[in-house]
């Protein structure tokens, strides 16, 4: 299987507070020699990398031994002083073993949305990129007052893709992507492995919290979404918690992507077939097995049974007449639905839905062939 990130050429990968600072005991090392290797990886298969990182100010505030609680203006900006430039070191000394340079860049607002400032910022990173470095970017905390600040780094981290045409952003985050409604607050908050658009339904699930740690909750991430799918980039939300954040997106755990205006199918396929977590499965007959192995969607007519409890939109599997897979794929329809129609034809199944059908079961867009 091709992996899911292998298709992109420049990525741009923002890494929260959490992830990199623990409250106790200061810069998660371990974690960060992982993102390195898994950086190292993917730069020696060809991809740019740029990291946007955060927890300046939350590495300053545990070196300094700053009380719990929010910090003042000058506090939260002395805090980054001290934090950033522990930051840049272990950044410098963990691509080093991988024989990666690190360039470090502080930016305020400014320098991505006034054009003269933009068209500089944009030159230098992109000059230390062709030079086979890996920028290392943050919010010039320090100086960057409320007005003048982006505020959090999934923003900034959106800014930046665009302003360096990346064609992915991955925010590592706290969260495994988007759900239907916050999970914490809503036990039956079902996940959404796949946004098309970024539409107000989508932008209504996101809410409005934020973790204690971080300032972005899912709210800046959709805006930052918006910045950067407008802007021709791909985003994928998940959890950086693991060891090998990047790796684990690559073997297909669990997130959300969401598409640019102009992803290409084969980077939206790549996706599903990346895709671990099957909700349900369908089977089809012979003439359906033959007819998505030429290319074409899989209609209600073909499938001949419906397994598990599937929602619009989930993925699921395709099996053929002898139990092998045939597919995967984003269902059109939730799993009850399904069940009803399935071996009818498409006229038929107007009356019994009592609305107007799909245009198939899994539309051949929607679905990778298994190889
Ligand atoms: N720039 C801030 C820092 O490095 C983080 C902002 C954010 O977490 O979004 O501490």
């Amino acid at each position: 299987m091709t992996s899911v990130l292998s298709g992109y050429r420049r990525i741009t990968v923002k890494i929260g507070s959490a992830l990199l600072v623990d409250r106790e005991t200061g810069l998660r090392e371990a974690w960060l020699a992982t993102l390195a290797e898994d950086v190292a990886r993917l730069a020696g298969a060809g991809a740019e990398i740029l990291l946007v990182s955060s927890g300046a100010i939350a590495l300053g505030r545990k070196i300094l031994g700053l009380p719990p609680g929010t910090l003042k203006l000058e506090e939260s900006q002395a805090a980054a002083a001290v934090g950033q430039i522990a930051l840049a070191r272990a950044y410098s000394q963990i691509l080093d073993r991988h024989g990666l340079v690190a360039g470090q860049i502080l930016l305020t607002l400014g320098d991505t949305e006034e054009r003269r400032r933009y068209l500089n910022a944009r030159a230098t990173i992109g000059t230390l990129i062709g030079l086979g470095a890996v920028p290392v970017i943050n919010e010039n905390d320090t100086v960057a007052t409320s007005e003048i600040r982006y505020g959090d780094n999934d923003r900034l981290a959106a800014r930046v893709a665009t302003m360096m045409s990346a064609d992915l952003l991955v925010l590592l985050s706290d969260i495994d992507g988007l759900y239907t409604a916050p999970p914490a607050q809503d036990p039956g908050a079902r996940h959404i492995p796949l946004v098309e658009r970024i539409t107000p339904d989508i932008e209504a699930m996101a809410g409005g919290a934020a973790s204690e740690f971080s300032r972005g909750g899912m709210k800046t991430k959709i805006d930052a979404g918006k910045i950067a799918t407008g802007g021709g980039a791909a985003m994928i939300i998940t959890a950086g918690n693991r060891l090998h954040p990047l790796a684990a997106i690559e073997r297909g755990e669990r997130a959300t992507l969401f598409l640019a205006a102009d992803t290409p199918v084969t980077a939206r396929k790549r996706w599903i077939a990346g895709h671990l977590n099957a909700a349900g499965r369908l089977r089809v007959d012979a003439g359906a097995a033959t007819a998505l192995r030429t290319g074409k969607s899989l209609l209600a007519a073909g499938v001949t049974a419906v397994e598990g409890a599937f929602a619009r939109g989930d993925t699921i599997l395709v099996f053929g007449p002898q139990g092998q897979e045939i597919a995967r794929g984003l269902v059109a329809y939730d799993a009850d639905e399904a069940r009803q129609i399935l071996g009818k034809r498409t006229p038929e199944i107007e009356a019994i839905l009592g609305h107007a059908p799909r245009a198939a079961m899994i539309h051949r867009d929607d679905m990778a062939l298994a190889e």
